[in-house]
Formats: structure tokens, sequence, C-alpha cells
């Protein structure tokens, strides 16, 4: 692992496992209490070298640190493509999202501006000029998930570098060798030691000493609401980024063009094996365009390829383990004997499970509820918009939503109605580029990422005011 700034092992190691055949890839250190608290201290120093490195001095780091990455672009996406889910095309795309979050922390690095504050609009603020200007928070505790283990680690520690920050990441144990590959990255780019670390251990032994650690001064977590509600309870005063997860809505009114609708919603409901915080879950479709949209999405999910995720021609790879696997299979099986029918898919095989439809599905049902996190849609035909909106927003969840419709005034509406942190028109609500505002409401979570929002998050502005006496009058 990657520990302060130098490269070390341990006799205590965690297998890393290829989940397609469970073979295993190498190990990595089970990092312990002590070496959290060792990488704590350590960046204790590396935040003042942080904090005191000039802009373009972060910049030219990060850059260089994208150029290495780009330099070795199918290097990074066989190991993404290995230790998870993802096939290697889609590992590959996570690869050119990543060096794109790294040139633009790299860019909003310049951009971290305040402002002057008119102080004499209060009484007590005649004779004064001043502003604010922001500066970093210190340590920040960065932990992640698996199902992107490049870009969504490259999505803290880029900002956390752009603004002055040192960051002590905690990869989920299931998928380390693409954040320490990222960390290889910084090292080869001349990032002063003790700014960047990465623990490679598991949440119950490292995770509570990162979390409740004094200096540790903000964690941003990006993993399921569970964790993450419990990391919120233990992490007392300190900034939270919390990026939890959703069982995002579509909704496709009549009026709507079904090919385009079918297409977005298939590949956003399987793509990385529906492991994806912005999957399409359920799908709420006007009744006068059920049947077409659900044939014409039953015929493409049956084309989907699900296989060996290094060949090319593969569409979806396995879940990210076996137990995974048997979780959805059960929630499946349960909404199933509550009365849904099953559509297509529905099983399972080791860690992969086929792409699968249900509908009818009753609404007390975990999976109507819940997160699935794998490849499961829910088809419901509603008899309008409203409706739509109303059981879009009847879950604990608001991560993205997508609608589909020609009309204007229907997609305002939505716009307006829907209680997400984000609406795409005419796509399914998995889109995403890594410049925009991305985080939820409710049950998905608080803040948002973004580089330049991640950055707002990760610096705090400090007042300056000069109180004067004899500068004259203005002409
Ligand atoms: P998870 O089980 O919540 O784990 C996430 C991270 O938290 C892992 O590194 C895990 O470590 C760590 N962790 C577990 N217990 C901890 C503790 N007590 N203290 C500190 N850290 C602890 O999530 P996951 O299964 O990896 O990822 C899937 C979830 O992430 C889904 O809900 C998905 O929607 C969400 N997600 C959200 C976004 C977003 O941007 N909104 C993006 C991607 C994924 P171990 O691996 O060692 O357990």
């Amino acid at each position: 692992m990657y520990l302060a700034g130098k490269w070390v092992g341990s006799d205590r190691t965690t297998e890393v496992l290829n989940p397609q055949d469970n073979t295993v890839i190498t190990t990595v250190p089970a990092a312990t209490a002590e070496d959290m608290l060792f990488a704590i201290e350590e960046a204790k120093k590396g935040a003042k070298k942080a904090a005191n490195l000039p802009v373009h001095l972060r910049m030219t780091i990060i850059n260089k640190a994208a150029d290495y990455i780009e330099d070795r672009s199918e290097a990074y996406a066989v190991t993404i493509s290995q230790e998870g889910s993802k096939t290697i095309k889609e590992a590959r795309n996570e690869v050119k999202r990543c060096i794109q979050t790294l040139r633009l922390s790299a860019e909003e690095a310049r951009r971290i501006n305040g402002e002057t504050i008119p102080f004499d609009q209060s009484e007590n603020g005649e004779n004064r000029v001043g502003y604010f200007y922001r500066f970093p928070i210190g340590i920040i505790g960065a932990i992640t998930p698996f199902n992107d283990p490049l870009n969504l680690v490259a999505h803290k520690v880029g900002p956390a570098i752009a603004s002055g920050n040192a960051i002590i990441v905690k990869p989920a144990t299931v998928t380390p060798l693409s954040a320490l590959l990222l960390a290889k990255a910084f090292d080869h780019a001349g990032l002063p030691e003790k700014i960047l670390s990465v623990v490679t251990g598991n949440g119950r032994d490292v995770g509570d000493v990162l979390v409740t650690h004094p200096d540790v001064r903000m964690i941003s977590f990006t993993g399921g609401l569970e964790t993450g509600e419990s990391i919120a309870r233990k992490a007392g005063l300190k900034k939270l980024s919390m990026e939890l997860g959703s069982n995002s809505p579509a909704i496709v009114l009549k009026d709507a063009d079904i090919k385009q609708a079918v297409e977005a919603c298939v590949s956003g409901a399987y793509s990385a094996a529906g492991q994806n915080c912005i999957g399409v879950q359920r799908i709420f479709i006007e009744e006068e365009a059920y049947a077409d949209f659900k044939s014409s999405f039953l015929q493409k999910t049956a084309m989907y390829k699900v296989g060996d995720k290094r060949l090319e021609t593969t569409d979806m790879g396995p879940l990210i383990n076996e137990k995974e696997a048997i979780r959805v299979e059960k929630w499946v099986n349960e909404a199933v004997e509550m009365g849904a029918e099953l559509l297509i898919g529905g099983k399972r095989d080791g860690a992969f499970y086929s792409p699968t439809v249900l509908e009818n599905v009753p609404e007390n049902c975990t999976i109507a509820r819940e997160e699935i996190f794998g490849p499961v849609v829910l088809l419901y035909p509603v008899s309008d918009l409203q409706a739509a909106i109303e059981k879009s927003n009847d879950v604990n969840f608001g991560l993205h939503a997508g609608i589909f419709t020609k009309d204007i005034e229907k997609a305002f509406s939505a716009i307006h109605q829907l209680n997400v942190g984000g609406i795409m028109i005419n796509d399914s609500g998995d889109y995403r580029i890594d410049g925009m505002p991305f985080g939820g409401v409710k049950g998905s979570g608080l803040g948002r990422e973004g580089v330049k929002f991640a950055i707002q998050d990760m610096t705090e502005p400090k007042v300056v005011s000069f109180k004067l006496q004899n500068v004259g009058t203005q002409l």
C-alpha cells in the first residue's frame, strides 16, 4: 500500500480476486488501526506541505499524473476489469474519465477564488475593506466503493490535491488495485510525500480510526446508505460528503421516441452489471406506450451478451462476487413469491446474474423500495405523468432521474417536481460528465462532487477585514 508516500508491505494480507472465476490476482496488505493512525499522523505534516504547494505546481503534478495514466491506459483498464465487474470496454471508458477528472482538477486549481465584501452595507462596516478567500481544510478521509474503483477515487484525490489538502484513501477491500495505481501515477508525478496515502484495509478494521479521528476534518464517502449513515453517526464535528445509492426512475411518456428510450434504459440498467449508483431500476411508462416499450425492451435485453469480461463482444460481466449475486437472486425471488411476474432473466451462475425484467411488482417488496445494485429492472404502466412523478418520488432515494418526452411543458413539470439531484431529458438518469455537480437528496446523499463542487466542500472561506482610518473620500 502507499503509506505517506512510501510503498509498504505487511505480513497480514488480503487476496484480491477476479470475480469472474475467483482466481487470485494478487494480495495487498490488510492494514491495521495502527497503520491508519500512522497515515493520519504523517498526513498532518502532509497537509502543511499541500497547503504551501503553489497552485502552478499542484497543476503540474496533477497533469503529470494524468499523462502517466494516459500513457498506460490499457494496463489501467485491464486492472479495473480484472478486480471488478466491468468488461474491458467499460473499464477503458472509466480510465478515460479518470484522466478527464484529473485534468479538470488541475484546471480548477487556478479558479479557487474569493470575493471582496462590501462591508459598508452595515453601519458597523463603514471604513472597512476586505474579502474572503478559500483555504484548504487539512486532512480528508476518502472512503470509496468497488464499482468505479479508479475514477471515483480520482474524484476525491484530484480535487483534494488541487485545493491544497492531504488525503487518505481507504478503497473498497475487493478493489484496491486501481486506487493503488492512481497513487502510483501521483508518486511518479512528484507529489511530495505524506500528502497522499492509500490504506488497503477492511472498513471495520481501519474505517473507524479514520472516521472518528479529530484531525481528519472531512470524510468524503462514496458507498451504500447503511455504511454512510453509520459513518455519519460516528464522525462527529467534521465535514461530510456522502455520495450514496439510489433506485433511479425513468419516465417514458406516450409521445416519446420509444426506440431511443429503450436503448438508453437498457444500457442504463445493465451497465457494470447494474452496479451503478445512477443505474436505471424503476421504469414508469404511460399506459398507451407500455406494450411497445415492453416488447422492445425485452428484445434488447435478450440480446445483451453476458460473459467473459476480457472479450470485446461482451456487454456484461459478473457481479462483484457470488454473495452479491445471491442477494440479487433472493430479492428477485421474493418479488416473484409476492406476485411479481418475471419477464426475462432471473438466472444465476456463480457471480453472474442474467439481465432481468419484472412487472407487477408489489409495492412492499424489497426490490421495489431498496437499491438492487444488480441487473434488474421493474416496469410499471402509469396513467399519466403525475402518477409517474409520485411513484418516482415515493422512495427514500433521489439521485438521478430520466424522462422521455417531446413535450417541453411536461419535461419542465418533471424538472420541478422530481426530488432528485439530476434530471436527464430524453436520456436515462445514467448520464454524467465529470465536471457537473453530482450527488443526491434524501437517502442518496449530502453534498456534490464534480471537481469544482468537491473543491468547494474541501475548502473553507476565511474572511479578512481591514479597518481603515484616513483613506480620503472617493472621487
Ligand atoms: P459499501 O459497502 O457501503 O462500502 C463502501 C466503502 O465503505 C468501502 O470502502 C467499505 O470498506 C467502506 N466501509 C464499510 N464499512 C465501513 C466502516 N464501518 N467505516 C468506514 N468505512 C467502511 O458500498 P459498496 O458495496 O462498496 O458500493 C456500493 C454502493 O455505493 C451502492 O449503494 C452505490 O449506489 C454506492 N455508490 C454511490 C455513488 C455516488 O457517487 N453516489 C457512486 C458509486 C457507488 P470495505 O470494502 O472494506 O467493506
